[in-house]
C-alpha cells in the first residue's frame, strides 16, 4: 500500500508528519510522491491564517476530484485530513471530499485508518499512540531533528487561533524526551529542536510516579524537570559528551523567558547563541489589545539581559503589523523598536481577521492597502538591519554544521552556524552532519561566503 503526505505550516506540522511516516512504514506502507499512484493522501494542515486554510481546500479539491475519476476507474483513493484545519472544522470535512478527518488531537483514528486497508491475519500490529505526542519523529538518516516537548497554548493571543485548534497546554514527559534524545544520539543526530508553540512555558506535573519508564541520572533531577529551566538542564546532561552538539528551541513567549531559564541556557554551551523571541508589535496599547501580556519595556529589557547572559546571541523576531486601531504613531513604535533591538531576522505579517479569535469582531479594521504599506516598511527597515549584523561579523571564524550542497553549485556546501547564519563554503570529501570551522570572508545576499579553516571541535 502507498500513501502521500503533504505537509503544510509550522515546524510541528513537519514533525507530526515524520512521526506519521514512522507509523506508516511500521504497519508497511511506503511513501510516494504520486498522488496517481497513492491509495492513501494525507494532508497536515495549518490553520493559522485563513489564507493558509484557503490554499488546503483548494487542494483539497483537487484529491476529491482525482478520487471521483480514480472511483470510475475501479482505483480507489482515499483522502485524510490531519492537522489544525481537522480539528477546526471537523467532521464537515467530509462534505468536501475528505474520507478521514485525524485533528490534533486524536490520533488514535490512524490506527483504525490503517487497518482498513490491512489483512488482520498478516498485517503488523499498529499501535500508534493515543494522546497528545507520538514516540518517534527523526527523518531518517538526517543529522537534525525535532523534538516535541510540548503542544497546545494557553495564552489565547487575541489574533491567535492556536489555542482553539491545538487545545491548552500539554507538555511530553521527561522521561519521553530523553528517551527521544538517547535514540537520537545513537543515530548520531548532531542537532536537535525543542519544539512547542510556548516551549518556556513547559510545564510536565505528572510526578515520578507517572513516569516510571525513566531511568534519571537521579531522583533530585527528574523531579526538577518540572519547568522549562530544569529541563534544559535534564538535556544538556542527555547530550553531554554525546554527538547531539547543538540545542535549539521554538518558539519561546517573552513574558514565559525568566531569570532562571536566562541562567539556565547560559550555563549550558550546548545551547545555540540564537533565540527566537516574537515580539508582534512595538506599541505598548496594540500589545495590550493583542493580549501579549508584556510591554515594550519589558521586552527590551529581556534583550538587554539576553544579551549580558549570553554575550553575542543573535534574536529574531515575528512582528504582526496592521492590527486593528493600529494608528501611523503605533507603527514608528515599531520601527523603533526594531531600531532598538536590532534582530537578526523577522518573520512579518500583516493582520488577517480569524473568525472564532477575540480580535475578529474589534473595530478599526485597517483596509489592505494601508496594511501592506505598512508592512513594507517593516520589511525594508529589517532587511537594513539583517545586512548591518550580517557586516559586523565578516572576518569572524565560527564553527558551522554542514547542511548538504549548495543550491546552486553542487561542488559547494551550505552550512550554517550556532547564531542561526547561513554560510556557504567551497569544500570536498565533507559529510552533511559534519562540523567545520569557517571564516566569514564575504556576503552574498545575507548569506556568507566562507572559507573552510579547520574541522569543528
Ligand atoms: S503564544 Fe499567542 S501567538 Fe503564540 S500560539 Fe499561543 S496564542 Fe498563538
Amino acid at each position: 500500500m502507498t500513501y502521500l503526505i503533504e505537509t503544510y505550516g509550522c515546524q510541528m506540522n513537519a514533525a507530526e508528519s515524520a512521526a506519521l511516516k514512522k507509523i506508516f512504514a511500521a504497519c508497511g506502507w511506503e511513501e510516494t510522491a504520486d498522488a496517481d499512484a497513492a491509495h492513501l493522501v494525507v494532508l497536515n494542515t495549518c490553520a493559522v491564517r485563513e489564507t493558509a486554510e484557503e490554499r488546503f481546500l483548494a487542494r483539497l479539491a483537487i484529491h476529491a476530484a482525482r478520487k471521483k475519476m480514480r472511483a470510475k476507474s475501479g482505483r480507489p483513493l482515499a483522502v485524510a485530513v490531519a492537522g489544525c484545519v481537522a480539528e477546526r472544522l471537523g467532521d464537515a470535512l467530509k462534505e468536501r471530499g475528505a474520507d478521514f478527518v485525524l485533528g490534533a488531537k486524536a490520533r488514535g483514528p490512524l490506527e483504525a485508518l490503517l487497518a482498513r486497508w490491512g489483512e488482520p491475519e498478516n498485517a503488523p500490529v499498529c499501535r500508534p499512540p493515543f494522546g497528545a505526542f507520538y514516540d518517534d519523529y527523526h527523518v531518517p538518516g538526517s543529522h537534525k531533528s525535532f523534538v516535541p516537548i510540548m503542544n497546545g497554548c494557553n495564552n489565547f493571543c487575541s489574533y491567535c487561533i492556536v489555542p482553539y485548534v491545538r487545545g491548552r497546554e500539554v507538555s511530553r514527559s521527561p522521561s519521553a524526551i530523553i528517551a527521544e534524545i538517547d535514540r537520537l544520539a545513537n543515530e548520531g543526530v548532531r542537532e536537535i529542536t525543542l519544539l512547542g508553540q510556548n516551549v518556556n512555558s513547559y510545564h510536565w506535573t505528572g510526578g515520578i510516579g507517572q513516569d516510571k519508564a525513566f531511568s534519571p541520572r537521579s531522583d533530585a533531577d527528574f523531579v526538577a524537570a518540572a519547568d522549562f529551566a530544569a529541563l534544559t538542564r535534564l538535556v544538556a546532561q542527555a547530550v553531554e559528551d554525546g554527538p547531539i552538539r547543538w540545542v535549539r528551541f521554538l518558539s519561546s513567549h517573552p513574558k514565559n523567558m525568566t531569570g532562571t531559564i536566562i541562567k539556565a541556557l547560559a550555563g549550558h554551551p550546548c545551547f545555540c547563541r540564537h533565540i527566537h523571541l516574537p515580539v508582534q508589535h512595538g506599541s505598548n496599547r496594540i500589545l495590550a489589545a493583542m493580549n501579549r501580556r508584556y510591554t515594550r519595556e519589558d521586552y527590551c529589557a529581556l534583550v538587554r539581559a539576553l544579551r549580558e547572559a549570553m554575550p553575542g546571541v543573535t534574536l529574531s523576531t515575528d512582528i504582526l503589523v496592521g492590527f486593528p486601531g493600529e494608528t501611523e504613531e503605533d507603527v514608528e513604535a515599531v520601527l523603533s523598536l526594531m531600531d532598538e533591538v536590532r534582530f537578526l531576522y523577522a518573520y512579518m505579517y500583516h493582520y488577517n481577521p480569524r473568525e472564532g479569535t477575540a480580535a475578529y469582531g474589534l473595530p478599526g479594521r485597517i483596509p489592505d492597502e494601508v496594511k501592506k504599506a505598512r508592512l513594507a516598511r517593516i520589511i525594508e527597515t529589517q532587511g537594513a538591519h539583517t545586512v548591518e549584523c550580517l557586516k559586523k561579523r565578516l572576518g569572524s571564524r565560527v564553527t558551522a554544521l554542514v547542511e548538504g550542497p549548495s543550491r546552486n553549485d553542487a561542488g559547494e556546501l551550505l552550512c550554517r552556524t550556532e547564531h542561526d547564519e547561513q554560510v556557504v563554503v567551497k569544500a570536498s570529501g565533507i559529510k552533511p552532519g559534519e562540523f567545520i570551522e569557517v571564516s566569514l570572508d564575504a556576503l552574498a545576499g545575507n548569506t556568507f561566503r566562507g572559507t573552510r579553516v579547520g574541522n569543528g571541535t
